[in-house]
């Protein structure tokens, strides 16, 4: 008889992997377990991101390992999508930090900046002894970053860049950030190194949500930038959206970490918690909200393997990472709340891990592309007609 599946691997999407997948994703899980797990609840409490671990995230291999040379892993996106589940199964943090390092910061660098940009922050930062961020979102621009404020303006050969951005993971510990602004000819990505005259961050303590990350504003004022700054082959939203059409590919990823990660939780806690002189789990309730879970993880994760497969063979469209990045989310947020419910009081603790992966989610269900951004995303897809706003449609 067919032995009884793997209650963590329902569906034996393992053996979806190939060995080479396979060894990647078990290092990435032994380092959470092992470097992530045991002190994540703290680091959530006291709002702080473990920077001593940014060399051992490097030493793995994981900053840009979807890129190609300059120091780079060059494994493909199904390793990097593996690595996201697996650093998001310990902590959002790990994998935000991962994802704007890799996707949000060196992904322009690579695709857009000229050889010098490359050979001057790639290696640097693939290695983690360079940090990177991305900054596209404003206080008054955020899921229109074509109404962005920010301006560049011509001085001679120099550019003057102006402005405020906000929400900017890693921006009060990067040594680059990558600046969106409006100048003449469109928008322009421009690299900002730390500690260049008139540019300086502040962070934002009072989240939630992703305590374990650093977000902050970036304020520009007047900052003059060489020729040499600037992000020649972007030109238009194009630059910033594609960039973000990457990072979401590792989000749909994580999000199967986190929600993996507050069943798996729940799984344990319900076979162990005595209620009625019996387990917890032994009630048909129970049963049906496990149920209902592990179908819920499972079918997300082959909705991942499914994108990484697609994009391995060039063919994925940025309207199936909506489908992935929306749908994902989704679930991975019903599955936090449902295992939230059955930890009971002990589910508000960070003891355990599912209220803050829950925390965690409701960023990841804005940033990237809020849920609303993503449907309109896909209502455009499926009829051809753009619905952001009133005048669209003509
Ligand atoms: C923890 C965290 C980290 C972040 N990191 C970064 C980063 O590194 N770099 C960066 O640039 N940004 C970052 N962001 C910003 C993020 O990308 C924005 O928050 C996101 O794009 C949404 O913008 P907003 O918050 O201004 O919301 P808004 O755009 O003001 O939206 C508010 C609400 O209105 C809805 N809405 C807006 N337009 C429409 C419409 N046409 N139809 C229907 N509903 C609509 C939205 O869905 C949302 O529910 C981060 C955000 C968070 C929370």
């Amino acid at each position: 008889m067919t032995a009884r599946p793997d209650p963590r691997d329902l569906l034996d999407i393992d053996s979806l992997l190939t060995d080479e997948e396979r060894a990647i994703r078990d290092t990435v899980r032994r380092f959470v377990r092992d470097r992530v797990l045991p002190d994540v609840g703290d680091w959530f409490e006291r709002g702080e991101f473990p920077r001593e671990l940014i060399k051992e995230l490097a030493g793995i291999g994981l900053f840009g390992m979807h890129l190609t040379g300059y120091g780079c892993a060059g494994t493909g996106p199904v390793p990097y999508g593996l690595a996201c589940m697996e650093l998001e199964a310990g902590d959002s943090g790990m994998r935000s930090f991962v994802s704007v390092q890799g996707s949000l910061a060196m992904f322009p660098i690579h695709r857009y900046g000229t050889e010098e940009q490359k050979q001057e922050w790639l290696p640097r930062m693939a290695a983690g002894d360079a940090i990177g961020c991305f900054g596209l979102t404003e206080p008054d621009s955020g899921s229109d970053p074509g109404s962005m404020r920010t301006t560049a303006r011509r001085d001679g050969s120099d550019w003057i860049l102006n402005g405020t951005k906000m929400w900017i993971t890693n921006g009060g510990i990067a040594d680059v950030a990558v600046v969106w602004a409006r100048a003449e000819e469109g928008i322009r990505g421009f690299l900002v190194p730390a500690g260049t005259p008139g540019f300086t961050t502040r962070n934002i303590t009072a989240k939630m949500s992703l305590r374990a990350s650093v977000t902050s504003e970036l304020i520009l004022d007047e900052v003059r930038l060489p020729e040499s700054a600037m992000l020649p082959g972007a030109l238009g939203l194009r630059g910033p959206l594609s960039c973000l059409s990457e990072a979401r590919f590792g989000i749909l990823f994580g999000a199967v970490g986190a929600a993996r990660a507050c069943f798996e939780a729940a799984l344990d806690y319900s076979l162990s918690r005595i209620q009625f002189g019996r387990p917890i789990a032994a009630f048909q309730l129970t049963q049906r909200r496990l149920a209902e879970m592990a179908v819920q993880v499972n079918r997300a994760a082959l909705l991942a393997m499914h994108l990484g497969r697609l994009k391995e063979a060039g063919r994925l469209h940025p309207a199936q990472v909506s489908v992935g990045k929306l749908d994902n989310v989704r679930q991975a947020l019903e599955v936090a709340r449902e295992a939230r419910a059955m930890l009971g009081a002990n589910g508000i603790t960070l003891e355990y891990p599912v209220i803050r992966h829950m925390n965690n989610l409701e960023s990841l269900a804005t940033y990237e592309g809020t849920a609303e951004v993503h449907t309109l995303v896909l209502g455009q897809a499926l009829t051809g007609i753009p619905a952001y706003r009133t005048d669209s449609a003509t």
